[in-house]
């Protein structure tokens, strides 16, 4: 087979939950952000781990995800939906019991005249300026909206991977004056605001990145590995060169591997000068331009044996390894990752 393999360690990503949730009280309810596919894994095998280990809070981007994870979660847990009520969105979330996370006038007012009586939160915005209520536009809704019993009022923190900045309690102060005293629950941590301390904490926390083996969780286990399948192994001249553009030139003799796997599976070309590719523990340097579906590597290191496959992300290159490398964050190398992949669930090798 050529298709290159992601391998997916479900026990890893459920012992990442279970640490951050241990960082929190007992009293704090840990959900789990699988938007965007599972950050890239797979929605329903990572939806359904999770549901295993106790997680019944879940957290998507829009309606349509939300439909395909109550199918496969099934009854039962929350299923929360950041981009609130849109239109067209309420048969979806009706049919599929999602909880938007209502963040405008619009969208509160299409809420109680389209699905009256049906469960919402509210998002706030303490000063990222992405999504929902400003304070003013709160201040002179929420008796109407606490009226209906919202399950929740959520806000977002925009510099939680630096634990330093000033503007994480500058968001702090404004998410309690906006919330302080109401009775609803609260929720304003993802990973990076779980591990800036108890007082960011609150009801609820909705961890992404680190459940998926991403940074800021330093402690993390690594949930993804990426096998790319060796095609054809060749030797060159010093002289001769490989891939489009001519971009690399061998200054000696240099045996080269093409594996099946490119940009079009979320290997981006940015990456080619920095990354390699590991038989093992040795390190066989991407050479030339990456292409859609092919890598050529040098392996003049190995000795006789060639692999079956090289691996991109494994143990050693982690995540946030070739994050650096694309001048990007975990978040988007995991999210990149593509279609394409034979998804695989076990161990990591
Ligand atoms: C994506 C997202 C999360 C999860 O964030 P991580 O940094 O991946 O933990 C939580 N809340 C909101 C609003 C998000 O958009």
């Amino acid at each position: 087979m050529s298709t290159a393999t992601l391998t997916i360690d479900l026990d890893a990503l459920t012992t990442n939950w279970r640490m951050l949730d241990s960082v929190s009280a007992d009293r704090v309810d840990t959900g789990a952000a699988i938007k965007a596919n599972g950050y890239g894994l797979g929605m329903a095998p990572v939806a359904q781990a999770l549901a295993q280990a106790g997680v019944r809070r879940f957290f998507v981007a829009t309606a349509e995800e939300g439909a395909e994870a109550r199918a496969a979660l099934g009854d039962g847990p929350e299923i929360n939906v950041f981009s609130g009520h849109m239109e067209g969105d309420a048969e979806l979330l009706g049919q599929h019991a999602l909880t938007p996370m209502i963040n405008s006038a619009d969208q509160l007012l299409r809420q109680l005249e389209l699905l009256p009586g049906h469960p919402f939160g509210i998002q706030v915005d303490s000063g990222m300026n992405r999504l929902g209520m400003e304070p003013a536009e709160w201040d002179s809704l929420r008796e109407i909206a606490l009226s209906q019993n919202p399950t929740l009022i959520m806000s977002h923190l925009a510099c939680a991977d630096e634990p330093g900045h000033p503007m994480n309690y500058r968001q702090l102060q404004t998410f309690r004056g906006m919330t302080d005293g109401l009775p609803v629950k609260r929720s304003l941590a993802a990973t990076g605001g779980i591990l800036l301390g108890p007082e960011y904490h609150f009801d609820v926390t909705r961890p992404g990145v680190g459940l998926y083996g991403g940074m800021p969780f330093e402690e993390a286990r690594p949930v993804v590995q990426v096998d790319l399948p060796v095609i054809q192994v060749r030797r060159v001249e010093a002289g001769e060169s490989a891939g489009y553009g001519n971009t690399w030139t061998a200054s000696q003799p240099a045996t080269i591997a093409t594996v099946s796997a490119g940009y079009a599976d979320g290997i981006h070309r940015v990456l080619a000068p920095k990354t390699k590719l590991y038989a093992g523990e040795v390190a066989c340097p991407i050479v030339g331009r990456i292409s859609m579906d092919l890598i050529t590597a040098d392996i003049s290191d190995l000795e006789e044996y060639v692999p079956e496959t090289l691996s991109l992300l494994n143990s050693v290159q982690t995540v946030d390894i070739l994050a650096d490398n694309a001048d990007t964050i975990g978040y988007e190398i995991l999210t990149s990752l593509g279609a394409r992949y034979a998804r695989r669930f076990g161990p990591l090798a």
